[in-house]
């Protein structure tokens, strides 16, 4: 897909040949009030919406007028849709864009189509569209190998296998109900793999292996944080936002580019440098000590003696290290690699994210995309969405319960594979550091495997008067009630 098609998110930053990247998606403005001298830069900058809410921008399709209504109002999917008999009214008029593909009850490759709703689907037996859908089809081939392994898998219950074969064997009763919470699911799969694809992410798929599905949580897809106007007045004046050489003018000793550095350029990377100026822990302070967690060469981090709860930060390369864009230490600039799944588990977990590929010890898995805003006197929204940033900006936290990205489905687990760290990256030394949380692998992740984090210190999963954990079968822990 080309990345700049107008009404297409357009990026800031392009090196030749590699993944667009961006630090915002957008400022969220008080209500009635212009936008401010020091945000200039952003305002001029037309990927970044400035204004009173983050309408959550889902690339264009051509214009699909249709008087079908999806009942289901979702943000960032479009609701109007045509019926099979529109389709054939108007069918030579139009180009029509594939949405995804399924296997039908007679073993045939069936097509449903952007803006058509599913009573419109079509058997495809065209040797060409095969070859002109390749993406399309990419996507639903990894899809139903991962629906595959449930139907393999010992420990999934019947009800689960059964429901896997509403992609692996579509009927007539799905397609003929285009009301049913199915096609939502779809919807969310197909428009945010969108959002995904402009900045050459992995696609990613909702599902809900149950007879009766239920409703996906409504959000705002965004996979750039968005900042609150008051947290971008606490960014532009924190310390962490300025630059290398501003931070030495004032720093007591003089430091050296280190060459100890997984940089490409390691004669001028000036990461170990931030760090020493603005994270390590300094003689005789009585504050939790720091650990930095530095990329390999292949762009991993050594995951050996690490403990949850200490702070830990990584910091990624700018223009100022002289690098380019693939130097392993730029890995939550470059994005999400390897493909996640959403699907739903059970009342007790929820939703989970699960790796759709192997994932390894000390990997980037994704971003951890919401709000910044302040955490005592920010916005009001649900707070066990929030992250901290305890040494970048320790007054602000990322919350994704209203505006996120996948990264938001991550379950707790009370032996996690995956932690979140606090991340110091900006392409651009004058942009400004909004703060940035990653997701990395503490462990090696199967395919198929739950994506976890743990939401809890180790002595509060032993708590009195908690619930039981259902995080794994056989988990003894109690998790703490909040009121
Ligand atoms: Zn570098
Ligand atoms: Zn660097
Ligand atoms: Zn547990």
């Amino acid at each position: 897909m080309a990345a700049n098609q107008p009404d297409e998110i357009t990026p800031d930053t392009i090196t030749l040949g590699q993944p667009n990247v961006r630090t915002v998606a957008g400022v969220l403005i008080a209500w009635n009030q212009p936008v401010k001298p020091e945000f200039a830069h952003l305002a001029r900058n037309e990927s970044i919406q400035m204004g009173h809410i983050f309408t959550n921008p889902i690339p264009a399709e051509d214009r699909l007028g249709a008087p079908f209504y999806s009942r289901h109002n979702y943000p960032g999917i479009p609701r109007r849709k045509m019926t099979a008999n529109e389709v054939a009214a108007h069918k030579k008029n139009y180009e029509w864009k594939a949405q995804t593909t399924y296997t039908n009850i007679y073993n045939q490759l069936l097509c449903t189509y952007v803006g058509w709703n599913s009573t419109a689907a079509l058997v495809q037996l065209d040797a060409r569209f095969r070859r002109e859908n390749q993406e399309v089809l990419g996507t639903a081939r990894q899809r139903d190998a991962y629906l595959r392994s449930i139907q393999r898998d010992p420990e999934a219950t019947d009800e689960m296998k059964q429901a896997t074969r509403m992609w692996l064997s579509m009927g007539l009763d799905l397609l003929n109900t285009p009301h049913h919470l199915f096609w939502l699911y779809e919807d969310l799969s197909y428009y945010h793999t969108k959002i995904h694809r402009v900045h050459d992410l992995p696609p990613l798929i909702y599902l809900c292996l149950r007879r009766n599905l239920v409703m996906p949580p409504r959000f705002k897809y965004t996979i750039f944080n968005v900042v609150e106007e008051r947290a971008m007045d606490v960014i532009l004046s924190a310390q962490s936002n300025k630059s290398v050489d501003e931070l030495q003018k004032s720093y007591k000793r003089k430091l050296t580019n280190a060459i100890d550095t997984a940089c490409e350029s390691p004669n001028t990377c000036q990461c170990n440098k931030l760090w020493h100026m603005l994270y390590a822990p300094q003689p005789g302070s009585t504050e939790s000590d720091a650990k930095y967690m530095t990329q390999n060469g292949e762009g991993r981090l050594d995951m050996t003696d690490f403990d949850i709860s200490d702070l830990r930060v990584v910091i990624e390369c700018s223009d100022t290290c002289g690098c380019s864009s693939v130097c392993p230490r730029r890995c939550t600039q470059r994005g999400q690699t390897k493909m996640l799944l959403v699907r739903y588990e059970n009342e007790f977990i929820d939703f989970a994210l699960r790796a759709a590929e192997p994932i390894r010890q000390g990997e980037f898995i994704v971003e951890y995309n919401g709000l910044v805003t302040q955490a005592d006197t920010g916005i009001r929204r649900d707070e066990s969405y929030d992250v901290a940033l305890n040494l970048i900006c320790p007054q602000l936290v990322i919350n994704s319960s209203a505006i996120g990205n996948l990264s938001r489905f991550m379950a707790h687990g009370c032996q996690p594979n995956a932690a979140l760290i606090e991340t110091h990256s900006r392409v651009k030394d004058e942009d400004p550091l909004v703060p940035r949380v990653s997701v990395y692998a503490m462990k090696d992740i199967a395919a198929g495997e739950k994506v976890t984090i743990s939401y809890y210190q180790e002595e509060q999963l032993k708590s009195k008067d908690g619930y039981p954990c259902k995080c794994r079968p056989g988990c003894t822990n109690t998790l703490p009630r909040y009121y």
